[in-house]
């Protein structure tokens, strides 16, 4: 069989959407044995506010992961909905944490992997905020919090973007292109696969270098809502998958 890996984002699990979870045990189900690596580039749950919040949904979800991880690779990036899910999770799940950004190879490919949000620079509110909650101090004081208090935490924090989101141009919650450019250039790469905007999409664009520019490729993840997204490279190919929720 051709070697597969298989990358998948923004499933936003939550208790309230038992069908998005059965998604993913059946995509999991259906990809065991049959791919040599999945990446989640985050945003895996709706919301994660340390790993000694254990519920049924974060057991079943680990319990197939688990089954899933003895004969596939699986890594799980940082989404800014569950930047605080842990080792101790991720062990439970068979997942090696991976950094945001990460660099993958594979095949003839050196392909820049993140979650995306922090290439969307035009949102100015919320990069100061995930500036804030990405810092070490920080998370540490928000997880020694009792879970009562993380929780309402929590639920106060998606009112605000909920509100905040409302009332911003869609253009802002994008990735600025200038800031994926900087991050190709950075890298010294021409690919960039991540989730975030749910907005699913193959977009190509020229690279400008010192030289000639060069193209370069943005593949967007899409979210888990009315169907499942996923990209699969294969055969010196990526394409991005869309299937229906339920099958
Ligand atoms: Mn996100």
């Amino acid at each position: 069989m051709t070697p597969r890996t298989l990358l998948i984002s923004d499933l936003h699990l939550d208790e309230s959407r038992p069908d998005i979870s059965a998604a993913l045990l059946g995509f999991l189900h259906s990809n065991k044995g049959r791919c040599e690596a999945l990446y989640v580039l985050g945003d895996l749950f709706e919301a994660w506010i340390g790993d000694d919040e254990s519920t049924d949904l974060s057991q079943r979800v680990a319990g197939a992961f688990k089954s899933f991880s003895e004969s596939s690779q699986l890594y799980f990036m940082h989404g800014n909905r569950d930047f605080l899910l842990g080792p101790h999770y991720a062990e439970l799940c068979g997942a090696s944490l991976i950094p945001d950004p990460y660099i993958l190879d594979i095949d003839a490919f050196s392909i820049v992997l993140a979650h995306g949000d922090s290439l969307c620079t035009d949102d100015n509110d919320y990069i100061e905020f995930r500036n804030m909650v990405r810092q070490h101090p920080w998370q540490k004081d928000f997880l020694s919090q009792t879970l009562q208090q993380r929780r309402e935490f929590a639920r106060r924090a998606r009112q605000q973007s909920q509100t905040a989101t409302a009332n911003k141009a869609s253009s802002i919650m994008d990735v600025n292109q200038q800031e994926v450019e900087t991050l190709l250039s950075r890298k010294g790469k021409t690919i960039l696969i991540h989730g975030h905007t749910h907005r699913p999409a193959s977009h190509n664009f020229e690279l400008q270098t010192d030289g000639e520019p060069i193209q370069a490729s943005r593949v967007v993840l899409g979210d888990w809502d009315k169907s499942l997204w996923y990209a699969e490279i294969s055969a010196g190919c990526i394409d991005l998958k869309q299937a229906p929720l339920s099958s």
